[in-house]
């Protein structure tokens, strides 16, 4: 099935919106009865959504799941091409992620897994390409230039931040640490920029910027620190939870297997291309308005909408204040996540950063087509932004900016401009999670919230995204279970 997100483009079609993927669902919906009340409605099919409807559907309550896309994931997904899946949105997973790898040892996936890089073969380097110099370097010696840098960049405490955030799934463990989020990676970086070789400065941007996919200034410096703590305070762990291991057969693949669980219960409802315009809590029961204006009920109802979304839903009453100037402040995250497909097999194990003078600034030899091309991810944000689809010539001079390249095929989604995302992964601007984390978690009366955006592990990331949704399944089995008993 064609999902309607996501475009390709090759010089035989030129750009075609919408790309085949495993996680449309047909037949969109399977309601019955429009009119029934279900003990939960979820709002929301990404992974936190899909794990919190599953749970609660394996709990023993009725589930009703609304999604406004016509395929599950949310912003987590591939595109099957030519036998091919090009990664939409989150890609990457790890065992150093608790939540993703319980999910990956229960759907038996661990073999499903494979290393993003190769250097076995071809150029076997990294391009350095700053404002004023460009060169060539082994990975060897690109490890060391990151290491060095990204080591000065979070060594705030001579423990390189182990002092400052010792747990990093409490990061506020030390109440010190919320002092980082009032500081920039702009702020921090002018403190340290005398201990910095302009190599390290260019290496050190690419990193940090491909983490939030915007610019220094607005770059919280303490959500930077939350990644590097859980990426075990090394650059090397960086790697290895960030950046290294994908699934074969694509996102999508794990996707629909919580989709599959859930629906088998025999107590998953649900209805895709159904965006969500109001939600109204009676106190009794909690109603729901579809933009197309279907109304369903539910005892309770879980929210699982990004940060960046919440504002543009009508809720009754309405948002508590905090969660409502979170949302629209609006995390920073305007990744723009470039697939090309090149003809230039020896790129496979080719990897460079371009800043500042490009709109995409750090990309990887990510895979080997079917037909033996090498597969190219490319990542820019809101510094240089561009709109691929707006001028999908000048993304292919950015991507052949970044290193010379045959390109065959470019794929893309844009999350900036996408209206159920409004950005890509949570990336917090200075202040904001220290400000509103704890409102962004709390319920509302009948209303659960959860999403990866205020996940307290890895916020911002599928593991964010499962482990909020379990938070939520789990929380209004409680709470109907504690209100049934009360009324027996
Ligand atoms: P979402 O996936 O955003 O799900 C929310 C759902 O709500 C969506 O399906 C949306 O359509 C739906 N919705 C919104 N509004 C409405 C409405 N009004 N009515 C009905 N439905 C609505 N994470 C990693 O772990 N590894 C990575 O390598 C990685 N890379 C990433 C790269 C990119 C380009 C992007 C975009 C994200 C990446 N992430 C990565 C982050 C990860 O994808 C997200 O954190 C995670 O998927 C969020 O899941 P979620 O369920 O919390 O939210």
């Amino acid at each position: 099935m064609t999902s309607r997100d996501g475009y390709q483009w090759t010089e035989s079609t030129g750009l075609v919106k919408g790309v085949p993927s495993i996680g449309v669902i047909q037949p969109s919906t399977n309601i019955g009865d429009e009119q029934a009340t279900y003990d939960v409605i979820v709002v929301g099919a990404g992974y936190c959504g899909l794990t919190a409807a599953r749970d609660a559907a394996l709990s023993g309550l009725r589930v009703l799941l609304l999604e406004a896309r016509d395929r599950i994931g949310g912003r987590s997904w591939s595109s099957n091409i030519e036998g091919y899946p090009f990664e939409m949105g989150g890609t990457w997973v790890s065992w150093g992620q608790p939540h993703v790898w319980r999910e990956i040892s229960r759907y038996d996936m661990r073999n499903e897994l494979e290393i993003s890089h190769d250097y076995s073969r071809g150029v076997n380097h990294f391009s350095l390409n700053s404002a004023s110099a460009s060169r060539n370097m082994s990975h060897e010696e690109e490890d060391r230039l990151m290491e060095s840098a990204l080591k000065k960049f979070a060594n705030v405490d001579g423990e390189l931040g182990r002092r400052v955030m010792p747990f990093p799934h409490s990061e506020t463990h030390n109440p010190d640490a919320a002092e980082y989020d009032k500081m920039s990676v702009a702020d921090r970086i002018a403190q340290i920029k005398d201990d910095l070789s302009p190599d390290e400065h260019t290496a050190l941007l690419g990193f940090v910027l491909l983490c939030s996919c915007s610019t220094p200034e607005k770059t919280s410096f303490y959500e930077y620190l939350h990644w590097w703590a859980l990426c075990n305070y090394s650059y090397e762990y960086c790697i290895e939870y960030l950046i290294k291991y994908k699934f074969k057969g694509g996102q999508s693949s794990f996707a629909i297997n919580f989709f599959k669980e859930a629906c088998a219960t025999g107590r998953l409802s649900y209805a895709f291309n159904t965006p969500i315009a109001a939600i109204k809590d009676n106190g009794s029961d909690v109603r729901v308005t579809a933009r197309d204006g279907r109304t369903f009920k539910a005892a309770r109802l879980v929210s699982a909408i990004p940060m960046n979304i919440l504002k543009d839903v009508a809720f009754s009453p309405a948002l508590i204040p905090g969660k409502l100037e979170a949302s629209h402040r609006e995390h920073v995250n305007k990744c723009v996540k470039v697939h090309a497909e090149v003809r230039d097999r020896d790129l496979r194990s080719w990897s460079g950063i371009t800043y500042p003078n490009n709109s995409l600034m750090y990309a990887i030899g990510d895979g080997t087509t079917p037909s033996g091309n090498t597969h190219i991810v490319a990542f820019g944000g809101s510094h240089n932004h561009i709109q691929p689809e707006k001028d999908i010539n000048k993304t292919m001079e950015a991507l052949r900016t970044l290193t010379p390249m045959d390109i065959e095929r470019v794929v893309f989604h844009n999350w900036a401009d996408d209206e159920f995302a409004k950005g890509a992964w949570f990336f917090s601007p200075p202040g904001l999670v220290t400000e509103h984390l704890e409102d962004l978690r709390a319920p509302q009366g009948n209303i659960y919230f959860a999403n990866s955006d205020w996940a307290v592990g890895w916020r911002s990331f599928i593991d964010g995204a499962i482990e909020e949704g379990t938070r939520a399944a789990l929380a209004v089995k409680r709470d109907l279970d504690r209100s049934r008993s009360a009324h027996l």
